[in-house]
């Protein structure tokens, strides 16, 4: 839907969580001229980057009454996609005259170097005054064609408030899934997921298979590798006769899903090895966890399909009063925050229109079926991949007359997704798109967003 020329709408909106998403939500509300209030249980913003030591007490945090701590961020993490496709559009993410030498101005940096981001960005563009720190949202429900917010603050105090709209920043790697193994009821050995992984110091000799290969297991298994006696990872995705030595260490190789753990504390793997482990750490991933929100019944969340959301952000019957920022993945993801903040922010001006609440379930229920014909499971619909994202950032950018996502940008993710999986020891430190790196920053110079490109980039 185009952008229509209407007086625009001045609104109270509700934001919940200053993370990534949180911010520019926020950022790209008010500039939309609502007035906004974004909710944050933690004291300071950033959310997943805002790394701690501390790990939940129960280690693979299936607890529902436990501490939840926020952060899954482990001690050695670099970012897993290159840093300049990984900032804001109008505000890169690169490193700065001003910087001093705690900055690590490398291509993949640390985490603390993306939290460092986040602040400078919330500083820029004054965003901290809209944050009310250590204050959780307990309840989000409609109150007639409002929305009801119930928070609790540090001292425990709760408040209830009216909103005209809400938008859940409340990110979605906190919630862990485990794999389900044949036998691990009786197996006597220590599991916990990556969730609760902070450093490999306590798994010192130890003999670990680590379960998923993607980015949080590549990783976690090669920090076990300076420690561990040995460490197997599980793949679900590759074949049966799986059995490779990996590079890089030499203690690190790579089997398929485990078949079943026994209780004399061996794993047997799908390719027939066994070994003896002492500790399984589970990779394998998040759900998307809503506790505060009540929608009687109309927003469910099955098998991590959130649903019924048109385009992954607004449910059909309670658009645009509530909307959802970042539940998509395999895409950009700051680039899909500012995106969808701005629509949101758009719709709720009166810019931009939606459809009807049946056009809006149509397309859904046609996503659906698109997702079914395929052949993906349920916990695949939030899933963009590498061409499906360029399709839907661009998408969302025609909506709101922004132009479409640049394509050094859309290269960089599809390259160093392959990176990440053909060179996982090595993704980091050496590439081979130079020319790139040189179309971003080229890029940022003509948009003046950057006075001059910064001497470490190209040595
Ligand atoms: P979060 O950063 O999780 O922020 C959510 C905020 O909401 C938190 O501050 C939280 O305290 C707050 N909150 C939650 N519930 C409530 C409540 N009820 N009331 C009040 N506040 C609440 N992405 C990349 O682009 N590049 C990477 O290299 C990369 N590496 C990653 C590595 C790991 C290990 C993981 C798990 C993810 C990684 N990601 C990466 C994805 C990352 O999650 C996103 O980049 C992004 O930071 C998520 O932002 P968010 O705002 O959606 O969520």
């Amino acid at each position: 839907m185009a952008p229509s020329c209407s007086p625009i709408n001045s609104l109270h909106v509700a934001v919940i969580g200053a993370g990534a998403a949180g911010l520019v939500a926020a950022r790209e509300l008010r500039r939309e001229s609502h007035s906004v209030v974004v909710f944050e249980r933690n004291t300071e913003v950033g959310g997943l980057w805002v790394y701690t030591p501390q790990s939940e007490p129960d280690p693979l945090s299936l607890d529902p009454n436990r501490t939840v701590v926020h952060s899954s961020v482990y001690d050695s993490l670099r970012t897993n996609l290159p840093r300049e496709c990984m900032g804001y559009s109008d505000f890169p993410f690169v490193p700065r005259p001003e910087h001093d030498e705690s900055r690590d101005p490398r291509r993949y940096p640390t985490h603390r170097e993306v939290l460092a981001y986040l602040r400078d960005f919330a500083r820029e563009f004054k965003l901290v005054e809209m944050v009310r720190f250590g204050t959780e949202v307990v309840r989000v429900e409609q109150d007639g064609r409002k929305w009801k917010i119930r928070s609790r603050n540090s001292d425990g105090v709760s408040r209830d408030e009216i909103f005209d709209s809400v938008v859940v920043c409340n990110g979605h790697y906190t919630e862990p899934r485990v794999a389900q193994i044949p036998g691990i009821d009786l197996w006597p050995g220590k599991q916990l997921h990556s969730h609760n992984y902070r450093v490999p110091d306590p798994f010192k000799d130890q003999v670990v298979v680590v379960i998923g290969n993607f980015a949080s297991g590549s990783d976690i298994s090669r920090d076990l590798t300076g420690v561990a006696k040995e460490v197997h990872i599980a793949a679900r995705s590759k074949p049966s006769e799986t059995y490779e030595k990996l590079p890089g260490a030499d203690n690190l190789w790579l089997h398929p899903m485990i078949e079943t753990a026994r209780k004399d504390g061996s794993i047997v793997f799908k390719n027939g090895k066994v070994v003896q482990a002492d500790t399984i750490v589970h990779c394998t991933g998040y759900i998307y966890h809503f506790p505060f929100l009540n929608t009687n019944g109309y927003i469910t969340v099955e098998d991590n399909c959130v649903g019924p959301l048109y385009k992954h952000v607004f449910p059909p019957a309670l658009a645009p009063g509530l909307s959802f920022i970042g539940l998509p993945w395999m895409t950009l993801l700051f680039t899909l925050f500012e995106l969808q903040s701005k629509w949101v922010a758009a719709v709720l001006s009166g810019r931009v229109t939606l459809p009807s609440e049946d056009k809006m379930m149509e397309d859904t229920n046609a996503l659906y079926a698109k997702r079914d014909a395929n052949g993906f499971p349920k916990r695949y619909t939030h899933r963009l991949g590498v061409v499906g994202q360029a399709e839907y950032l661009n998408w969302i950018a025609d909506q709101i007359g922004e132009p479409p996502v640049e394509q050094w940008r859309n290269k960089e993710l599809e390259d160093g997704y392959v990176r990440l999986a053909t060179q996982a020891d090595t993704f980091r430190d050496k590439w081979d798109d130079d020319h790139l790196i040189a179309e971003a920053y080229e890029d940022f110079l003509r948009q003046k967003l950057i006075s001059a490109i910064p001497s470490q980039i190209f040595g």
